[in-house]
């Protein structure tokens, strides 16, 4: 026998998920913060670093970068578990609670990387629309539980790409109906009024079944560090350390997480300036005529009625603006998503889509 080896054949079909990474002055694609992080948390990390003996494994349980996060939160060290980003927490419940003969259900348009890390882990998807303002559909949720009783349910709150979050009564509605686990994917958490994580600090009923998904990457302006946890029972937490490769957080991400939570105070003021901005992004697209849908987050949705999605977006791009097209994706026909940047980076942005538009900026 010669020739390749062939890819598993559940596999064949899919890709790999990116991205566009290309060479940009004013780069709006990916909900990164648009900060570098806080000077003094990169002063204490320097320092910190020469304490780290780097011939050894690092804490293989975490245990000061948990503690630090369980304080922050209110919980306890034994509901905190930590991943390589938080996409790997995601990985880490799929293939503890997901695999073959097994269902997750996800609410569509939503994050692709749920549904793509159910179909790495053979685990089968079950999805249904979100309403037309993009959020969960009370009667299309209890329909899909009773029909496909799904392990795990993945819910984006604040949705990526969409924007809303989730009233805390919906979360509270799909503890009650939903047979597994509710996975709350709060990488935008931070940006939202509410958070899954008052109902784990409540105790509220079926919490034991909550799994709140949280990230340094956007907010905490460390997406390159990749660092993410989860907060949950237990019972789940000791699941995922079942099959988490050893040692998966290294050194020098658990003093980074740890030192990083001292610097929580400019992280919020960050976020009030992101949604000042966000404001102001959203009347400026209202004054240039453009749908877009109201955001909890660090992007908003949007649709050029007047120009074709792909054109708006290759027309941004030659102003060396890169933006997010989004116009492909099921249920977003003709949407792009733009992530909030610097004051800077928005007016460049807003200046290239007025000239792409045709139209002249309103005052
Ligand atoms: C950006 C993002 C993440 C972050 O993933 P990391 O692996 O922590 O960088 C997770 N979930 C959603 C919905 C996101 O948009």
């Amino acid at each position: 026998m010669s020739g390749p080896v062939p890819l598993r054949a559940d596999l064949r079909t899919l890709s790999g998920y990116h991205s566009a990474q290309v060479d940009v002055a004013v780069r709006l694609n990916t909900n990164e913060s648009p900060f570098a992080p806080p000077e003094a948390w990169l002063d204490e990390l320097r320092e910190a670093m020469g304490q780290i003996p780097f011939n050894r494994y690092p804490d293989r349980t975490a245990l000061g970068l948990r503690s630090a996060l369980a304080t922050h939160h209110g919980v306890l060290a034994g509901q905190v578990f930590c991943g390589t980003g938080s996409n790997e927490v995601l990985q880490c419940l799929l293939l503890a609670y997901g695999g073959a003969g097994r269902a997750v259900a996800t609410f569509e348009p939503s994050y692709t990387l749920h549904r793509h890390i159910a179909e790495v882990t053979a685990t089968s998807v079950v999805s249904v629309p979100r309403t037309a303002d993009f959020v969960l559909d009370l009667d299309e949720v209890d329909e899909l539980m009773e029909r496909a009783r799904p392990t795990i349910t993945f819910v984006c709150s604040p949705n990526n790409p969409t924007g809303r979050a989730e009233d805390l009564t919906t979360i509270s509605h799909l503890l009650e109906v939903a047979p597994g686990l509710v996975v709350v994917d709060e990488a935008y958490g931070q940006f939202a009024r509410t958070s899954a994580l008052d109902l784990v600090r409540e105790g509220a009923s079926g919490t034991e079944r909550l799994v709140v998904v949280r990230t340094f990457s956007k907010t905490f302006s460390m997406a390159g560090l990749r660092l993410g946890y989860m907060v949950a029972d237990p019972a789940v937490v000791a699941g995922c350390e079942v099959v988490v490769l050893p040692y998966n957080v290294g050194s020098v991400s658990q003093v980074a997480g740890r030192l990083a939570l001292r610097h929580s105070e400019v992280v919020e003021q960050r976020v009030q300036q992101l949604v000042a901005e966000r404001s102001r992004v959203e009347a400026a697209l209202a004054a240039l005529a453009v749908t877009s849908w109201p955001s909890d987050a660090n992007f908003v949705l949007f649709r050029p009625d007047h120009k074709p999605a792909t054109k708006v977006w290759q027309g941004l791009l030659e102003h060396s603006v890169l933006i997010r097209d989004c116009s492909g994706w099921p249920g977003l026909h003709e949407c792009l998503r733009v992530t909030i940047g610097t004051p800077y980076e928005n007016d460049r942005f807003l200046e290239a889509l007025t000239a792409v538009l045709g139209k002249d900026m309103a005052p």
